[in-house]
């Protein structure tokens, strides 16, 4: 890979950089097939992603005609890294059976390794014979919508396909890597005034909220909403406040830290609940929820905006799901897309059906929505939420950051970038948008 970084970092020509040869093998992160038992009897907390998360050598897989090959310059670290490096709720290898049964090129990916990562900005360096729209030397970022665009369910929204999967996740050969192996179908241009490791963060988290929040696929947002969210600093929450703040929304966020809530002030969001120092147990013990905590809760987002959420961004999922309805205002929409607390969730149904609210489910985004979202980073409007970069070589730690939830926005991760801030194509656009705004989440 030596030769493509240098090729690179000269800013060689698309030709020059077609006329390299892909290596016969790259560096990843991955989990290990024989080895979804080490954590077996420890609670979730105690299972390490440094011991199951790799750093190696792994072989270049044969490129689809539909396909490129993406030198990473950057990715990120997503909680999906995370469920992947502890094997819950089951070890990913299952996915990667299923997707190996279904074709000649679905075969690659059933390997006693799984690449993992599902965010990359990078460069093009070879594309398959079918790819129209790409070349060696593009400047990419890669969402994460791994669809067949061959199967008729592909072709009204691109998420209900039947074999709809989310790459370096339920697929192979992800992001967290040197090499990336991705559909034409996944690429989007890079923001041309982000670096490498700005650009890497947003495709999964950004392009999520924006389905949840602004798209018609999910709660539609319109002037005026008060929106709950929950996690307001984390990955996803971080820029569904840009977007409610964008769209004439009125944001409450839930953080647990007097930092995060001065961040989240930061960020131009006014009105704001510390969890932490409000300390609602929703629940009094593993079975029993209270509904006095999620009145305490209602009062408190009344006593801040005068009225319910019209929408409640909810992905805690078990420990505050029955908050959320409780608090959604007559009508109203709880959009959710994760349960990172538990997936079996219990709400009282009444205040669902005596209210006419709805809950509406959420997952990644399509094509189109992903590009959308991406196109509102590359013009300024939506910031980039990175708070640290790691190197490739500490991917098991900068993993266990965000299982412990000690981080803020989103991790990055330098894989082919020798160091921070490299990439920048558009200066002036930077400084339009501002240095303060584009960096506001990244620690001193
Ligand atoms: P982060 O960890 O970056 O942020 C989540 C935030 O939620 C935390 O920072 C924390 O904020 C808050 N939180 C965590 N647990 C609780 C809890 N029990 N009660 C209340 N708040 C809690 O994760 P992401 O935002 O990246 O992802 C969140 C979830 O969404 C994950 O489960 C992830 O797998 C899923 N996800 C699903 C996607 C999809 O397409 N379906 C896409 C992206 C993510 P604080 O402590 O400040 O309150």
């Amino acid at each position: 890979m030596d030769e493509i970084l240098q090729a690179i970092e000269a800013e060689a020509s698309g030709d020059d950089i077609a006329n390299l040869a892909v290596p016969a093998g790259y560096r990843a992160a991955a989990v290990h097939k024989d080895e979804t038992a080490m954590f077996e009897g420890l609670a979730t907390g105690e299972k390490d992603p440094s011991r199951s998360l790799h750093v190696e050598e792994v072989p270049t897989p044969e490129l689809a005609p539909d396909e490129a090959y993406v030198a990473v310059m950057a990715s990120s670290i997503n909680f999906n890294t995370v469920w992947t490096s502890i094997f819950e709720p089951l070890p990913t290898f299952a996915f990667l059976e299923r997707l190996g049964r279904e074709s000649r090129w679905g075969r690659r990916h059933d390997q006693p390794y799984h690449v993992v990562g599902s965010d990359a900005s990078g460069v093009v360096v070879r594309v398959g014979s079918a790819v129209r729209n790409w070349k060696p030397g593009d400047r990419v970022t890669v969402h994460c919508n791994f669809v067949d665009d061959q199967d008729p369910s592909a072709h009204d929204d691109s998420m209900l396909a039947v074999n709809q999967r989310i790459w370096g996740f339920e697929s192979n050969f992800g992001g967290l890597a040197d090499l990336a192996l991705v559909k034409a179908n996944q690429l989007m241009p890079k923001p041309a005034h982000l670096s490498w490791e700005e650009a890497a963060v947003n495709a999964l988290c950004n392009s999520t909220s924006y389905r949840m929040l602004a798209s018609r696929h999910g709660a539609a947002m319109k002037q005026g909403d008060v929106v709950f969210i929950w996690g307001a600093t984390g990955g996803l929450g971080g820029y569904a406040v840009q977007y409610v703040l964008n769209g004439g929304g009125i944001p409450v966020g839930v953080v647990s830290s007097p930092e995060k809530a001065k961040l989240l002030n930061d960020l131009g969001c006014e009105h704001v609940i510390d969890r932490k120092e409000k300390g609602y147990r929703f629940w009094s013990d593993d079975h029993t929820q209270d509904e006095s905590e999620w009145r305490r809760l209602g009062r408190d987002v009344r006593s801040l905006v005068g009225e319910d959420p019209h929408i409640v961004f909810e992905h805690p999922g078990r420990q505050t799901m029955g908050a959320s309805v409780f608090i959604c205002g007559r009508g109203g929409t709880v959009v959710t897309c994760a349960a990172t607390s538990g997936y079996m969730i219990e709400y009282d149904n009444r205040h669902l059906w005596m209210k006419l609210k709805s809950i509406k489910s959420s997952h990644f985004a399509n094509y189109k929505e992903a590009w959308e979202a991406n196109r509102l980073v590359a013009r300024g409007m939506i910031q980039p939420v990175l708070s640290a970069v790691y190197p490739l070589q500490e991917v098991g730690e900068a993993t266990a950051q965000v299982q412990h939830n000690r981080h803020e926005g989103k991790i990055g991760v330098l894989c082919l970038a020798p160091r921070e801030g490299m990439g920048i194509d558009d200066p002036e656009l930077r400084e339009r948008v501002g240095e303060d705004r584009i960096t506001l989440f990244r620690r001193s």
